[in-house]
């Protein structure tokens, strides 16, 4: 690691959690310049959805560069783009009843967010977007404004204006609805704020520590913004592209976001791609407003439009619920076997969380596990959650042999962590 040591920035933050260099990736491995195997339970945060270096989808990509397409286009008209946006439309939003007029943007999260709240001041003629604690939408200032998390705002140098935290789903404890106060807030004027432009939500806190909105809850926060005429932003950028088992990850849900923040995984094999997806109504942009010199990766689009082959019949959707369904089996039976770790199991589809009751026996084990071959993160506000995120076309096989790694790391762990100094502080 000498050379990321010495020529790197300090900024560098994934090679300190898997301090080793990595060299190849196939499907839900990747291989480290000794040629040690590592399951992939983390997918670039949940960007390479189908497999590390997808066949069919590299297949496409090769033949685009090899007749000399068009790789850069800022948002002039291609012919890829053109495949990618009937594509789009036809197999993931006519086939779902859905209309929505398609912003490319910058290629990161992050400028999908930031274009997301610029147009709903926009719309609305007003200031204020709320989100809710916990919430992680980017780094950008902008989308920094809506991200929850202490330590992230206080590096931004500058007050973040205009923006509210509301508590999330379960945040005030069990029984407890929080919408309530929400609700509350917008009614009485003794609150002295403005209606709100806009409420930024993720349906499943992904950073926050897999937190899940129950589809109740989300169902009424969409009752209370078209009530105040509040735009619903609902950011898929984590959880959406089939992590849950649909495409979107609010479509059990029945709700009809004002706009829908896509990127990570939406280009298939891990390229930059991001999108805004704008109810036609709300489209209100003038030519230009908001324009970027990275907004037209057309092998991203290709392979974009490729991996649309997923969506055309419900069999990806349901092998991914199937697996999910034997990940909390699996993950269930760890929390039994292992109750001195008072942990306890969440999430929806391929991602759940183990949230590890021991202060600082999640992110041990995490370390432990990555010297065990398996790459895991964790999430929350102190970092007590393990993320499982494999790539939604991981075999059954190695989903299984993934959670035996967390299960061995976790009991030595448990032998490792002083349980006495943390007994103190148990969740
Ligand atoms: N929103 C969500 C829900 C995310 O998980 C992330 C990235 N973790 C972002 C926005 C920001 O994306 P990016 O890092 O590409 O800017």
């Amino acid at each position: 690691m000498k050379t990321f040591d010495l020529l790197e920035s300090e900024v560098r933050v994934y090679c300190r959690d898997f301090p080793v260099v990595f060299e190849k990736a196939v499907g839900s491995k990747l291989f480290d310049e000794q040629g040690r195997e590592y399951i992939d339970f983390f997918s670039g945060a949940g960007t390479v959805n189908y497999g590390h270096n997808n066949p069919r989808l590299k297949k496409r990509m090769i033949e685009y560069l090899e007749a000399d397409q068009i790789t850069h286009g800022l948002d002039m008209a291609t012919t890829a783009k053109r495949e990618f946006l009937e594509r789009f439309n036809s197999v993931i939003l006519a086939a779902r009843g859905l209309s929505y007029k398609v912003q490319f943007c910058g290629p990161t999260g992050a400028n999908a967010v930031e274009a997301a709240l610029k147009l709903a001041r926009k719309v609305t003629g007003r200031k204020t977007v709320v989100f809710f604690m916990n919430a992680y939408h980017g780094l950008s200032l902008g989308s920094l404004s809506v991200t929850g998390n202490s330590s992230k705002r206080a590096a931004a140098g500058v007050p973040l204006h205009y923006t509210m935290p509301m508590p999330f789903d379960g945040d005030l404890g069990p029984g407890l609805d929080t919408l309530s106060y929400f609700e509350a807030f917008l009614e009485n004027t003794g609150s002295g704020m403005e209606i709100p432009a806009a409420v930024i939500v993720e349906t499943i806190q992904a950073e926050g520590g897999v937190k899940v909105a129950s589809f109740e809850w989300l169902r009424r926060l969409e009752e209370i913004t078209a009530r105040y005429g509040i735009l619903l932003i609902v950011d898929d950028i984590q959880v959406g592209c089939g992590r849950t088992g649909p495409f979107f990850s609010f479509e059990q849900v029945g709700i009809h976001p004002d706009m829908i923040c896509l990127s990570k995984s939406i280009s298939g094999y891990g390229l930059p791609m991001a999108l805004l997806l704008i109810s036609p109504e709300r489209d209100l942009w003038h030519p230009g407003d908001h324009t970027g010199t990275f907004r037209g990766n057309n092998l991203a689009f290709v392979a974009a439009s490729e991996a649309l082959a997923y969506w055309e019949d419900n069999a990806f959707s349901e092998s991914v619920i199937e697996k999910a369904g034997l990940a909390t089996r699996l993950l269930n039976e760890i929390t039994a076997r292992f109750p001195e770790a008072h942990a306890s199991v969440r999430g929806r589809g391929l991602i759940q969380g183990l949230v590890v009751g021991v202060p600082g026996l999640a992110q041990l084990v995490g370390n432990i596990a990555f010297e065990q071959g398996l790459i895991i993160e964790t999430s929350g506000a102190k970092n007590e959650v393990l993320k499982i995120l494999p790539p939604l076309v991981i075999s059954r096989e190695e989903l299984e042999e993934g959670i035996v790694r967390i299960a061995e790391s976790l009991e030595v762990g448990l032998t490792r962590i002083d349980m006495k100094s943390t007994a103190a502080g148990l969740a």
